[in-house]
């Protein structure tokens, strides 16, 4: 037997682990800088690794009880009611449990390109089909309701990333209340806010409070460091949040992802040390990078350095890992994540001489 036509869908290819390339290069990891997913190079929030050690005795149990307390919390912290609150497994998880309570078989989603693989995935493997629009190198990555309304003709989901991967380009609020103005009654925007803690832009989540068509996703997996854990969640309008009992997996949350979750909220510290460390990177990379770099709001800069596979191969040699941007159509560019000091003396001074070798 066979499964079904998948031709069409996409494998996701994430940045390159560091025991991977390590083996590879017969290199010894400890050598290797890791700076291709757009990971917490400072690790997970002390509280929340604190917490993990703490319940690890309760990992028999389903989670019930982490599962209330963290979607409470995060309603608080939001001024939203529980139920709007999507918790799942990352944000990738969030926009499954999307694509479900959305998507008829055969309808359209609309996505940035270049941009990030899993929504356009996610559509497919819940029986959509994708659309793009396209955000322009020309004009810096720049999002607009205009732009992203050029290429709408009626899908049901219209995908913003703001800040954008990998260009690092944010969608003003005024704008993405344009859009969601400009589409249909039975649009969805959704705002996938998975790098806004870098960006100092307003989140889009007022507008899930006044409108029944806009929602945004946040992540643990990038300023809170825990990729690992898995840990996302959707901020979902009032009108139809009450979908998500219909169509998330019954444990979708681990009981120590939660726990988790719960104790980074509580890490300030933790978060600002890592804002302060990713401002002061994209300040380093953009003055010291030979190749042109965009303003980003994320924890990563793209740069133009010519043949970024040639690129990003000879820096892992040197024991740099950036991420090769030909899979999101920008062969010339890498994404480099936003790292310590030394890290970014590092990656800069390897970037720099392989680019000019
Ligand atoms: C990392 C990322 C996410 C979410 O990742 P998870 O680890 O699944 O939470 C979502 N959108 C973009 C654009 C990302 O880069």
């Amino acid at each position: 037997m066979q499964p079904r036509d998948l031709s069409d869908h996409a494998v996701y290819r994430a940045g390159r682990g560091i025991e991977e390339v390590a083996r590879e290069l017969g290199l010894d990891p400890d050598d290797l800088v890791k700076l291709s997913s757009n990971e917490n190079v400072l690790g997970p929030s002390p509280k929340a690794a604190a917490a993990l050690r703490e319940y690890a005795d309760r990992a028999h149990q389903y989670p019930k009880a982490s599962h209330t307390d963290l979607t409470a919390r995060l309603a608080d912290d939001w001024d939203l009611s529980a139920e709007q609150v999507w918790l799942a497994n990352g944000g990738d998880g969030v926009l499954d449990c999307l694509s479900r309570a959305l998507l008829h078989p055969g309808e359209r989603v609309l996505v940035p390109e270049p941009g990030f693989a899993y929504y356009g995935m996610s559509a497919r493997n819940h029986h959509g089909e994708v659309g793009t629009y396209a955000l322009s190198k020309a004009d810096d990555f720049a999002q607009t309701a205009d732009v992203v309304l050029s290429d709408y003709d009626g899908e049901r989901i219209v995908y913003v990333t703001s800040p954008h991967n990998p260009s690092g380009s944010v969608m003003p609020i005024d704008e993405v209340e344009a859009l969601a103005e400009g589409t249909d009654e039975e649009t969805l925007v959704l705002v996938d806010e998975a790098y806004a803690e870098f960006s100092k832009i307003p989140s889009a989540v007022s507008l899930v409070r006044e409108r029944d068509d806009v929602a945004v996703l946040r992540t643990f997996s990038k300023a809170y460091g825990l990729a690992g854990m898995r840990l996302g969640y959707g901020l979902i309008p009032v009108e139809w949040a009450d979908a998500y009992a219909r169509v998330h997996t019954p444990f979708d949350t681990g009981e120590l992802t939660c726990r988790a979750g719960l104790a980074a909220l509580d890490d300030d510290e933790h978060l600002e040390r890592t804002v302060k460390m990713v401002e002061d990177a994209r300040a380093y990379l953009a003055d010291e990078l030979d190749a042109p770099t965009w303003e980003s709001h994320g924890n990563f800069v793209l740069a133009e350095v010519g043949d970024g596979t040639a690129v990003s191969e000879a820096a892992q040699r040197e024991g740099v890992i950036v991420r090769d941007c030909s899979s999101f159509g920008l062969p010339e560019c890498v994404r480099i994540t936003c790292g310590t000091a030394e890290q970014m003396e590092r990656a800069a001074a390897v970037l720099n001489e392989v680019s000019a070798a």
